[in-house]
């Protein structure tokens, strides 16, 4: 009798929590189930095409339907038939890809879980619609804009893009409950002033420039809490909140006020973790808001996590700084000891990077993700001069040494100890110390 008891309620407790997955299964599954294996920066649209291929062996619904500036073919897949009707769209911005990948996990995990009880109930639902890549000539070029050299993102109105009003269309004709806009923000967004990298920024973002509360946009505000719960044991402190400026030609305000309201997610960067790392907070957070969706869960979550997040801040952060840095002494002036602070630009992942020296002198008020003490060197800029604006390789020179500074050929009489290329120690890496915070 007692096990009779003992067992049904075990199966009670499992009926129960058939929909709890929580956010390190998400983790576990992502790790086991993704099929993206460049860095989202490398993915272009052909490897996208290679992509959506897989989905499609897995069964994943994808059509076509839209081309963009140049051609390029625009799909949408789809999951689910449920009455709940949300909208995902990615870089529209054409180097912001993070999101791309994370949607081909999302339905590549959707797909081979398809008969598992919680994605049954999830299809039951939900119906989940996607465009990966809505700028692929953007993608391709690894531009912000389209082909027209057009921001889409501020073409609600003018339509003028193929890609805006495709992007309108697919609103316009489905007509979805919710939506959600995809994109990156720049590597060194800090969270207020904690010196930390905002890796993932969230928005709800509102229909109008009253910044009216609607149900929907209390509903994102619960749905985003329940999203930044999943994902703050991966990236504690790296969470912030995106500014909320009404921007009247944006597709994401617009989609709010034309009865979608939007949250936007932004990924930003996570300094020694590749990007897709970030995909599958991405995966985490995306998955974990549906879960919350099908499941009705999200109707008595707290807004608290989203009201309470950090704000986006900018300035604050550099790629590097070279702490206590004495110029070479070849010029009439004694050098004064500076601090030299670095910044890296945009590039997709397999690119070099290039590095250019921001700040030379007072580096107060900044934080650098790596930071390295000079104490002990001189340094030579190989191209020029230390100047702001200049590409950051530096030669250093331990002080000790005897040197002609004067000499011609200065770097190759005199071989530097450590040498500081692109972004990397290409010479004596770990021989000037670093700075820990
Ligand atoms: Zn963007």
């Amino acid at each position: 009798m007692r096990k009779a008891i003992v067992s049904s309620l075990i199966a009670i407790f499992v009926s129960l929590n058939i929909n709890a997955q929580t956010p390190q299964d998400l983790a576990d599954a992502w790790d086991t189930t993704h099929i993206t294996d460049k860095e989202p920066s490398d993915v272009r649209h052909s490897d996208l095409k290679v992509y959506l291929e897989k989905l499609r062996v897995k069964g994943v619904k994808i059509g076509e339907v839209g081309r963009s500036n140049a051609g390029r073919e625009i799909y949408q897949m789809e999951f689910g038939s449920g009455p709940l009707k949300v909208f995902l769209w990615s870089q529209m911005h054409g180097d912001e890809p993070t999101a791309t990948s994370a949607l081909v996990d999302i339905f590549s995990y959707l797909a081979t879980h398809k008969d598992t009880p919680w994605v049954k109930d999830l299809a039951a639902k939900l119906t989940i619609r996607a465009v990966p890549m809505l700028n692929p000539d953007g993608a391709e070029l690894y531009t912000r804009r389209n082909l027209q050299g057009i921001d889409i993102n501020r073409d609600a109105l003018d339509l003028a893009t193929p890609e805006a009003r495709l992007l309108k269309w697919l609103q316009n004709q489905w007509q979805p409950n919710i939506g959600f806009n995809l994109h990156n923000q720049q590597e060194l967004t800090a969270v207020d002033h904690t010196g930390k990298q905002a890796a993932i920024s969230f928005l709800v973002v509102y229909g109008d420039e009253e910044k009216t509360q609607t149900d929907g946009m209390l509903r994102n505000r619960r749905i985003v809490s329940v999203m930044k719960k999943a994902i703050e044991t991966f990236i504690p402190g790296h969470i912030a909140r995106y500014g909320d400026e009404w921007t009247p030609t944006a597709f994401g305000d617009n989609f709010s006020a034309w009865g979608t309201p939007v949250i936007l997610i932004e990924t930003g960067a996570l300094a020694g973790q590749k990007e897709l790392y970030l995909a599958k907070i991405n995966f985490i957070a995306i998955m974990t808001a549906f879960s919350s969706l099908a499941t009705g869960s999200q109707a008595t979550a707290s807004t608290l996590p989203y009201d309470t997040l950090p704000r986006n801040a900018s300035g604050t952060l550099v790629n590097f700084i070279f702490r206590n840095v004495q110029a070479a002494p070849n010029g009439k002036k004694p050098a004064t000891l500076v601090d030299i602070a670095a910044v890296s630009a945009r590039r997709r992942a397999s690119f070099t990077t290039s590095i250019r020296l921001t700040r030379v002198g007072n580096v107060n008020g900044l934080r650098g993700l790596e930071e390295f003490d000079a104490g002990g060197f001189y340094v030579v800029q190989r191209f020029a001069h230390l100047i702001p604006g200049k590409l950051a390789e530096l030669f250093f020179y331990k002080k000790d040494r005897v040197i002609d500074w004067k000499a011609e050929d200065l770097t190759e009489r005199f071989e530097p100890d450590a040498i500081f290329s692109a972004g990397a120690w290409t010479k004596g890496a770990g021989l000037l110390p670093k700075i820990l915070r």
